[in-house]
């Protein structure tokens, strides 16, 4: 590509909503343009980048026996019914009309679309498994768009989706998109993570999200330093505790605490650790307030406290009118001790062990000490419900827990019969008998990889990419103040060398400052630059500088073609 031919348009300033290195940087070479909230503009830069991320993309999904599709972006809302989710989806999903008052959606994801298309065309046991992906524009109506198309409304994601007979031939499948995944990352050059996810309503254990390493990151990434075990945090458990709870030894008091209402000051005013604390939340569950006690020095998990039969989907907190009118106390007072019987308590597996006990004493302004669980304080259940911390002891035993950040660029989802039974999806079996197909899907944030990847790899000059991800991967500058013909002469043949051995080349033939020229190529992160001059033809070399090295060095043609393979 010739650059005075190509609509290159770098910026100096941005605006200051742009947070993160990605999206500005995004910003500032140009990639992308904002056309509204979440709506983003590829310029020719930008799309480059994002085809090379599809290429790879669709080479793996290929080459792991996925079959390419197209399906539309608007989807009709009986579909949906069939599934449920027309109601159940929320406000991410962007609902339209059409002329005749029919409603449809835009596609936030594919199951029924793909599912009803399955269930037209798979008849027999014999067509499957199968494995339908394609690589198409998504929307949702994300509550806060941010970081440019890190977290946008529109973007571009590959989803599959595979049709099973058995749970072994998902599990095959499952295991080969994994497998694919970690192709796709490692080949784009990115230092990435496959964690354990939550599986939300579904169930089961099969679920894990690909993570790009970034401190920037949305994500809570939990691995221990022992063992392979790697979890998302909302998914992420420790060890339960191995010791048994101590027998009581201190009696009940209730202490006055007139103006200490977290477990620091609480902890501190009466010179007891936080991890000797309980701390109490009252959440909103289906059959009124539920009480959930955590350790001093722990926080509640809100997925894990989602999961509790009393507390079906997102926990809510109660209010500081409804706290007190069932303990009579504030928030920041509430405890364990003399709860009304219809509030289930659920404690923690670790606060189910303590013995003798700081807690609130269920009146403003005071706390108990010396409190036992079964002696002074009902256990509706023992559970898992917090949140791992840094320094825990691993699930399998092995090593202890740590905290990285992470920006989900992938997911594999074992779906079970869920959308197939909604929408009656069956093939007939060896015995001729219907069945209900089994389903896996498998999504990757094409778009958002292009932003992770610029997160994880730039520098104060602007992005580094990694070569299978650059716009080119050699970019050659021309020096020629003086329009000497011998200096545009040697530019257009190493252009033309370059071109024929395959390799993606630019020419900077915009007649640029050479300040201007490289800031410009260092920017838009090009993985190698050669400067043809007046002074090198003289000298019968190039000037060579790889974009993650801090000096330029001067080689031959031949040294060139032989470094670039
Ligand atoms: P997140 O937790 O980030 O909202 P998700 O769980 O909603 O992601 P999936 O439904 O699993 O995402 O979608 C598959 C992939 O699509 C994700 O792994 C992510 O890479 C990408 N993705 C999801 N939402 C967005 C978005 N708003 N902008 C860009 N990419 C997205
Ligand atoms: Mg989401």
């Amino acid at each position: 590509m010739r650059l005075s031919q190509f609509h290159l348009a770098t910026v100096k300033e941005v605006p200051a909503d742009a947070e993160i290195a990605s999206h500005r940087l995004m910003l500032r070479t140009g990639m992308i343009r904002k056309l509204a909230a979440g709506l983003y503009t590829w310029s020719p830069l930008g799309l480059r980048v994002l085809r090379k991320v599809e290429k790879v993309v669709r080479e793996e999904m290929d080459r792991a026996g996925a079959v390419e599709m197209l399906m539309p972006t608007i989807q009709p809302k009986e579909l949906w019914e069939e599934s449920a989710r027309w109601a159940k989806f929320g406000p991410q999903l962007l609902k339209i009309k059409d002329r005749k008052e029919q409603e449809f959606c835009y596609a936030p994801t594919a199951e029924e679309v793909v599912t009803d298309f399955a269930r037209n065309e798979l008849k027999s046991y014999k067509q499957l498994p199968v494995n339908f992906y394609q690589i198409q524009t998504k929307f949702r109506d994300e509550i806060r768009p941010r970081f440019g198309v890190m977290r946008a409304r529109e973007f571009l994601m590959k989803d599959a989706y595979s049709f099973h007979l058995t749970q072994e031939s998902l599990q095959e499948t499952y295991d080969a998109m994994y497998q694919a995944y970690s192709r796709i990352f490692t080949r784009l050059g990115l230092k990435f993570r496959a964690v354990q996810a939550d599986t939300g309503a579904i169930g089961g254990n099969a679920s894990h999200e690909f993570q790009v390493l970034a401190d920037s990151g949305e994500d809570a990434l939990i691995f221990s330093d022992g063992s392979d075990y790697a979890a998302n945090i909302e998914k992420a458990e420790a060890l339960a505790p191995a010791a048994a709870r101590p027998a009581a030894a201190a009696s009940l008091q209730r202490v006055d605490t007139p103006t200490q209402k977290t477990i620091e000051d609480v902890a501190a005013f009466l010179k007891v650790s936080p991890q000797q604390c309980v701390k109490t939340i009252l959440v909103q569950g289906s059959k009124g307030l539920v009480a959930l006690c955590v350790r001093g020095d722990h926080e509640v998990n809100e997925v894990k406290a989602g999961k509790l039969a009393e507390l079906p989907g997102a926990s809510v907190l109660a209010t500081e009118a409804e706290i007190l009118a069932v303990t009579g106390a504030r928030p920041g007072f509430i405890g364990p001790v003399g709860l009304p019987a219809e509030i289930p308590v659920i404690v923690d597996r670790d606060a189910a062990v303590l013995a003798d006990f700081v807690c609130g004493g269920n009146q403003d302004g005071t706390h108990y000490t010396g409190a036992n669980w079964e002696r002074d304080a009902r256990v509706t259940r023992a559970e898992d419900i917090r949140k791992v911390v840094a320094g825990d002891v691993s699930p399998d035993g092995k090593g202890t827990l740590q905290i990285a950040r992470g920006i989900e660029v992938g997911h594999v989802f074992q779906l079970g019969n869920k959308y197939a039974e909604a929408l009656d999806a069956t093939v007939l079996d060896e015995q001729g008998k219907k069945q209900v197909m089994l389903m896996g899907c498998y999504g990757i944030g094409v778009s958002r990889i292009v932003a992770a990847a610029i997160e994880q790899r730039h520098d104060e000059a602007g992005v580094i990419w990694p070569e299978p991800m650059a716009p080119w991967r050699i970019a050659v500058c021309v020096i020629n103040p003086k329009n000497v013909p011998e200096v545009t002469q040697a530019a257009e043949a190493l252009y033309q060398q370059l071109n024929e051995r395959g390799i993606e080349t630019v020419l900077d033939d915009r007649g640029l400052r050479p300040g201007a020229m490289f800031a410009d190529m260092e920017l838009i992160g090009i993985p190698h630059r050669v400067v043809v001059s007046e002074r090198g033809i003289a000298a019968g070399t190039l000037e060579y500088r790889a974009r993650h090295e801090a000096e330029s060095r001067a080689i031959s043609t031949d040294e060139l073609f032989a470094l670039l393979g």
